[in-house]
């Protein structure tokens, strides 16, 4: 397994959102995280990168078998965890170039890596728009473009999307899902580590362009069930997240 949580019991600000969570994720899978608002499900994201707010209260993450819930989230972030943020913060004084070099390990006086520079491009990134100050007046596409093209520059072995395709413009969300399969490692080479990752959307319809291994619906802080992802959201597109409860794949 590359990343594993087991019984995980999350409270936020004293206000119990996680109620006894179970993934185990292999390298080289994708997997999808569905529910509704206020499930927890960034809140699952958070606590997996170790942010202080979230206390877990019982249970453990372990990636790569070794047990990381007490590790600080740098340490996570070192051995190989990434996130790209439902509502990533504005940082002032601190360039989408800036950041990507430190991301990439490149010294700050460093022209920006070539292959960097052609990423951005690809993502519709112009050479004016790295000099800007980090989502600062970036529109809804832009905030979830810059997190992955940051992402891209990290390399994270595992990486956890929470709704990357929220507020981007229909025609460029097969432009972004290519990205994530780069990140979600769809060419496997011989030899490599396998890369894996969870996706957290709200429609589906990036699931068009990515390949998803499996699919969880999480509900009331505990895994509802889980399943293939076509047979789960044609379930919840049919019954909506309540017909899910029941559902005959759960906890498989
Ligand atoms: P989802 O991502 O599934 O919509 P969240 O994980 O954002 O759900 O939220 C789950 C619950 O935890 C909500 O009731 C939310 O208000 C609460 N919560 C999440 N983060 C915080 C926080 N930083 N402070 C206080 N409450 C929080
Ligand atoms: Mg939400
Ligand atoms: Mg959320």
């Amino acid at each position: 397994m590359l990343l594993e949580v087991k019984d995980l019991v999350v409270e936020v600000e004293g206000k119990r959102v996680l109620n006894g969570v179970n993934l185990a994720i292999r390298e080289g899978e994708t997997h999808v995280l569905l529910g509704p608002n206020g499930a927890g499900k960034s809140t699952l994201f958070l606590t997996i990168l170790g942010f202080p707010k979230y206390e877990v209260v019982e249970g453990s993450i372990l990636f790569k078998g070794e047990d990381i819930t007490n590790l600080t989230t740098t340490e996570r972030v070192q051995k190989g965890l990434g996130v790209s943020f439902q509502n990533p913060p504005t940082i002032r004084g601190v360039s989408v170039r800036d950041l990507l070099k430190f991301e990439s390990k490149q010294d700050s006086d460093e022209e920006l890596n070539p292959r960097m520079q052609e990423l951005a491009r690809k993502l519709k990134f112009s050479d004016e728009f790295l000099d800007r100050d980090v989502n600062r007046g970036f529109s809804g596409g832009e905030v979830k473009r810059s997190e992955i093209l940051q992402l891209l520059a990290q390399e994270p072995l595992f990486t956890m999307f929470d709704e990357p395709d929220s507020g981007v413009d229909i025609e460029n969300v097969e432009l972004l899902a290519e990205e994530l399969n780069v990140l979600l490692d769809k060419d496997k080479k011989p030899g490599q580590r396998r890369k894996a990752g969870l996706l957290i959307t709200h429609l589906g319809y990036i699931l068009n362009f990515i390949k998803a291994d499996k699919a969880h619906v999480l509900m009331q802080g505990i895994i509802a069930c889980s399943g293939g992802p076509d047979e789960i959201l044609e379930d919840i597109r049919k019954e909506g997240f309540k017909g899910c409860v029941s559902c005959a794949q759960c906890n498989s």
